[in-house]
């Protein structure tokens, strides 16, 4: 199939739905969801837009053969795509229900659930839907630290997404982030993360990749959550809240092959993304690559 035929979903995987019977190893389910953010809108189309550059890379039972290593990856992995989170367009208490609901049933089927953002508050329900595993730790890749207790009046925003996932989720031990960076931190969030015993990484401390690898959880059960603007603006310019100075693309693969390397990872979101603000569509090639990385890092 031609990447510009037929109806796209994550690389050419069979499109199922949540309601059917069906399991698999890998599934992937879209969050279109928007209204959390801070700044700039339109991560709700991030999923559409991911799917569409995914089909750079349609996945067949053949798999794909890797020139790096010379041997073929992802042969016969069962990957299924599970459609969008029908969400309100308003009402964001309903919208965190079906949230944590359609995580809860992809977890039933699959053994690595992919979550698409829409903007990170959507982690806090999905993480919601982990909360059966005994010790859970996150791996946040992201320039912010999302663990801001109120904004505005707001409990609920992209900034508080780990705070709230933290109150909800006893099971959640460790939070690990790296690529912090920017000059709009709270002050109160920062300490409160450091009480709590997070590790937090900033971008400056992240020249050498193999001692931040050093600082990942080991041998753990790790929600691997990838915030694009982790990413240096000019690589990844489709984000809302972009930070001057950070990720290459090649330094983020290279963190979520350790991630997947030394943990057994139950599942991954991709979030912020907002396409329009790349009109070349190289973010959503990044993107789609991003995860197809880290499917062969996890499937090696
Ligand atoms: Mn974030
Ligand atoms: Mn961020």
């Amino acid at each position: 199939m031609l990447p510009f035929a037929g109806i796209p979903s994550f690389v050419r995987a069979a499109l199922v739905s949540l309601d059917a019977e069906w399991n698999s190893d890998v599934g992937v389910l879209g969050v279109p969801f928007d209204i959390a953010l801070g700044y700039r809108p339109g991560a709700r189309f991030a999923p559409r837009a991911i799917r569409e550059a995914s089909l750079r890379f349609s996945l067949t039972r053949e798999g794909l053969y890797d020139f790096r290593e010379d041997r073929t990856r992802l042969a016969s992995l069962r990957i299924c795509d599970a459609g969008d989170v029908d969400l309100p367009s308003l009402e964001p208490e309903i919208a965190r229900e079906r949230i944590e609901s359609g995580a809860r049933e992809l977890r039933a089927k699959v053994r690595l659930p992919i979550f698409l953002g829409g903007d990170h508050s959507v982690s806090h329900p999905v993480l919601r839907a982990f909360d059966d595993i005994e010790e859970l730790h996150v791996v946040q890749i992201d320039a912010h630290l999302d663990f801001t207790d109120e904004r505005n009046g707001t409990r609920y925003s992209n900034s508080s997404a780990f705070r709230r996932a933290t109150e909800d989720l006893p099971n959640l031990k460790q939070i690990t982030t790296l690529g912090l960076r920017g000059l709009r931190f709270d002050k109160e969030a920062v300490e409160a993360a450091r009480r709590r015993g997070h590790t937090l990484v900033p971008m400056w401390e992240m020249d050498d990749l193999d001692l931040v690898a050093e600082k990942l959880p080991r041998d753990k059960s790790v929600y691997l959550s990838f915030d694009v603007d982790a990413f240096d603006p000019s690589v990844f310019p489709a984000t809302s809240s972009p930070e001057v100075d950070g990720l290459s693309y090649a330094s983020a693969v290279h963190l979520v092959q350790a991630v997947a390397k030394h943990n057994t990872v139950v599942g991954f979101d991709l979030v912020e993304m907002t396409p329009h603000l790349d009109p070349s569509g190289n973010s959503a090639l990044l993107a789609s690559r991003l995860i197809l990385e880290f499917l062969m890092a996890v499937f090696s």
